[in-house]
């Protein structure tokens, strides 16, 4: 493992045992190409049934799996199909090709394109995309399943995606752009890389963060939380997630921003659960970083959050030197931008579920959130110095609910953006 000289060598180890854990995570996550490495048949699983599902307005392609298995999807036009590759060693039942319902899609095929993989071919009757598709595992007596759900899309969406569904290809194995439109015996682009949400619940280790009455720590509560966050979002099929911790570890606060950024995080969210001087404050918040922020509260908490290097026996780090390049402060001020975006998106899911701070979009000064090219922001779920959110925080149906606010705060904010932000992380790697 690589080790640099002098007193940074621990630090320097540390935060590359972290990164290559999780670039484990990386390389687990990520659907490998249907041709990436020879496997022998008896391995793969089969297609042991199909069916569609249509509606005006959506449609649900479902593949019943005797085992998980890897996909690749693209939208070809003329006539408008999506196509949706699985590896597997064959088709073992016969093929029924009868949509369910009027809609979206007309009809559709499945056949064995070459050896070890399938192709199901659905014919569109309107412009539609690709909303969110996945692999599940076998549960009880569910057998594994590919789900793959269209939405209605612009005739430009629809034209844009088969354009870029082209490149990948091209630039996954230099073939010729007509070859993916025509001929079934091509392998189709992996799916786009989704957006990396970094999750990093706050403290960890000998920072136990608040501590409420009853001897609840935050660090506790916070990665409780996390995890499953993490499972919620990987469930929708919409992102890649990783945490800054996974277990009761100690984290330095540049650690957590390095990650994310070293990464090319498209968000970041700390998760925390403090203690307020004043009791009667609860609720939950999202703030995004702000040097001069007034709000005194705000700031003795961010302090407080900041000081967190201390404790541990570590210098704060010292500040990066102002920035004088014109570009970084655009990057910045277009990040600060985004945050507040996220921050209000998660807000306006959370309202209607769990009680709210007055104000509960704020600003003040993290650290954690200094990140100049990832948006950041941090949650408070509750203060762990009020009884009533102590209570709540313990609550899993309060959890529950909140996760799935947040989830859902988290996939509005990136259907807002526009998809080139997304792509671009795809694209520099
Ligand atoms: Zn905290």
């Amino acid at each position: 493992m690589y080790k640099s000289a002098g007193s940074g060598g621990q630090t320097g180890e540390y935060a590359g045992m972290l990164l290559a854990m999780l670039l484990t995570l990386f390389v687990l996550a990520a659907p490998q190409p249907a041709s990436a490495q020879p496997e022998s048949m008896a391995a793969l699983p089969e297609v042991i049934d199909a069916r569609v599902t249509t509606t005006p307005q959506r449609a649900r392609l479902i593949l019943d799996l005797s085992g998980p298995t890897e996909f690749a999807i693209a939208s070809l036009d003329k006539p408008g199909r999506v196509a949706i590759d699985v590896k597997v060693a064959g088709i073992k039942f016969a093929v029924p090709a009868d949509v369910a319902g009027s809609g979206v899609v007309a009809s559709y095929t499945i056949e064995m394109a070459e050896a070890g993989r399938a192709r199901t071919l659905l014919v569109l009757t309107e412009p539609a995309q690709v909303q969110q598709a996945y692999v599940l595992d076998a549960v009880a007596d569910q057998p594994a399943r590919l789900v793959v759900d269209l939405i209605l899309a612009t005739s430009e969406e629809f034209a844009a995606r088969v354009a870029s569904d082209l490149a990948a290809a091209m630039a996954n194995q230099g073939v010729a752009p007509e070859t993916v439109s025509t001929d079934p015996g091509t392998h189709l682009p992996v799916p786009a890389t989704r957006p990396l949400v970094v999750i990093d619940p706050g403290h960890g280790g000998i920072d136990n963060g608040a501590s409420a009455p009853n001897g609840v720590k935050e660090k506790e509560i916070v990665l409780a939380f996390a995890l499953q966050l993490q499972d919620v979002l990987v469930a929708s099929g919409r992102f890649d997630v990783a945490l800054t911790r996974e277990d009761d570890s100690f984290l330095r606060l540049e650690e957590r921003v390095a990650l994310a950024r070293e990464n090319k995080a498209d968000l970041f969210i700390s998760v925390h659960a403090d203690s307020f001087q004043q009791r009667e404050i609860r609720g939950a918040s999202v703030y995004t970083r702000d040097e001069k922020a007034t709000d005194v509260l705000d700031k003795v908490l961010a302090e407080n959050e900041n000081k967190t290097d201390i404790i541990a026996g570590f210098a704060v780090p010292e500040m990066t030197p102002a920035v004088v390049d014109i570009l970084v402060d655009l990057m910045r001020r277009q990040m600060r931008r985004q945050s507040f975006l996220a921050a209000q998106s998660i807000i306006r899911q959370l309202e209607p579920s769990v009680t709210l701070r007055r104000f509960p979009v704020r600003q003040a000064d993290f650290f954690v959130l200094q990140a100049p090219d990832v948006p950041s922001i941090l949650v408070e779920l509750g203060f762990l110095s009020n009884g009533n959110d102590i209570a709540n925080l313990q609550k899993s149906d309060w959890r529950d609910r909140v996760v799935d606010a947040l989830a859902r705060g988290i996939a509005g904010y990136f259907d807002g953006i526009e998809e080139p932000m997304v792509a671009e992380r795809a694209n520099s790697n």
